[in-house]
């Protein structure tokens, strides 16, 4: 696959968009120890493979993991928000292994470069900022296997992607910007199905750039969250008819939820300017599960970093709301009326009404949008 240069979109994270693809094994592969890797180590493997983590060519390396956990930058110094590590049991007995998946099929190669030990309870602290093994990140962190194995990938068959027809690599996407001369694109991260409010501030965030990329995340989330099917189809109605076809461009993220809230908000940011967006869209508590961040700290951390150094640009968004006064979307920056005045439902009020097949008002979802959950729910 060809890099793209010859755009004014924003460069990747690091310069240079890694790509670590081959198309034919090696000779004699099939002779090198396996490691079988998580569903979420693959999804990370095959963002390694497509340069969505550039500049990380493989697993991280314990200078690396250090420098992220202690000070959100690899160790040459670059912004990083959380590991990308490979977890395994014991050190491989050469230098190379072949990392498959749970049913033993070999995707990739990895040419070991250190095994090391790691404290989860750190490193728990250092992403998640907590210990509690009720945080659904935390938890999958605590059964990991005990080492780290780092080292470069060079990946030869990529996995299986949920929504083929939306699985667009960074190249691809950024191919896809330029085709269309865009320059500056706000990049939408969502894990949900989109309702009017979520409509409301990616246009907001339109009406400033030449386009839209509205990537869902289709990796592992947890499993009580709308399936990535159903969200898909959500946003296909939606874009088809409430969006201009030739400003949106949708396109699935292949990453697995860490529910990291403000580090994998930095992280979220970074994997899209690889994807070609200059802007990303932070709303409140992104990337957040229950109570273990505060309303904004996904916004605020973004000020540990010096201005620009991030390049991509975040776009921060408060809660919006139909206001019946203003006869308008709004936000509590936008909007002087009382709550009365608002169009608001509670998550639960929303399903239970959608389980028992009924609209919600259509200030605050699009019919054909909830049509879709009302079909998800009813089988
Ligand atoms: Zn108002």
């Amino acid at each position: 696959m060809s890099v793209i240069t010859d755009t004014k979109l924003i460069a990747p994270h690091g310069g240079t968009l890694v790509d670590r693809t081959v198309e034919e094994f090696p000779d004699g592969w099939e002779t090198l120890d396996r490691i079988q890797l998580t569903s979420r180590e693959l999804s990370d493997l095959d963002m390694l493979a497509c340069g969505a983590l550039s500049p990380l060519e493989g697993f991280m390396g314990r200078e690396d993991y250090d420098s992220v956990l202690e000070a959100m930058r690899l160790a040459n110094g670059l912004p990083w928000a959380l590991p990308v590590c490979l977890s395994v049991d014991e050190a491989p007995r050469a230098d190379q292994v072949v990392l498959a998946d749970e049913d033993g099929a070999g995707y990739a190669v990895l040419d070991v470069d250190d095994v090391y030990e790691y404290d989860k309870e750190r490193e728990a602290q250092q992403a998640f900022r907590t210990t509690d093994d009720a945080h659904p990140g935390v938890a999958r962190l605590y059964t990991q296997k005990p080492l780290y194995l780092a080292g470069r990938v060079t990946v030869y068959e990529r996995a299986d992607r949920p929504f083929p027809g939306l699985a667009k690599d960074p190249a691809e996407t950024r191919a896809e910007f330029a085709k269309r001369g865009w320059k500056r694109v706000v990049g939408f991260q969502t894990r949900n199905p989109i309702h009017r409010a979520h409509e409301y501030l990616t246009k907001v965030a339109l009406e400033t750039v030449d386009g839209l990329l509205i990537h869902p995340l289709v990796g592992d989330t947890k499993s009580d969250d709308v399936p990535a099917k159903t969200r898909v189809e959500c946003y296909r109605v939606l874009i088809d008819g409430y969006y201009p076809r030739d400003r949106v461009v949708l396109s699935a993220f292949p990453a697995a939820m860490r529910y990291a809230g403000p580090r994998e908000a930095i992280w979220h940011a970074i994997c899209r300017k690889n994807y070609g967006c200059s802007h990303f869209i932070v709303g409140r508590d992104h990337a957040g599960v229950g109570d273990y961040y505060g309303t904004y700290d996904a916004q605020l951390i973004f000020d540990e970093f010096e201005p620009h150094e991030l390049d991509i640009e975040p776009m921060f968004f408060e809660h919006s709301f139909w206001c019946k006064a203003c006869g308008s979307m709004a936000s509590a920056k936008t909007c002087p009326h009382s709550g009365d005045d608002h169009v608001f439902l509670s998550g639960t009020k929303v399903r239970e009404m959608l389980e028992a097949g009924e609209l919600p008002p259509k200030q605050f979802s699009r019919p054909e949008v909830a049509e879709v959950l009302i079909e998800a729910y009813r089988t």
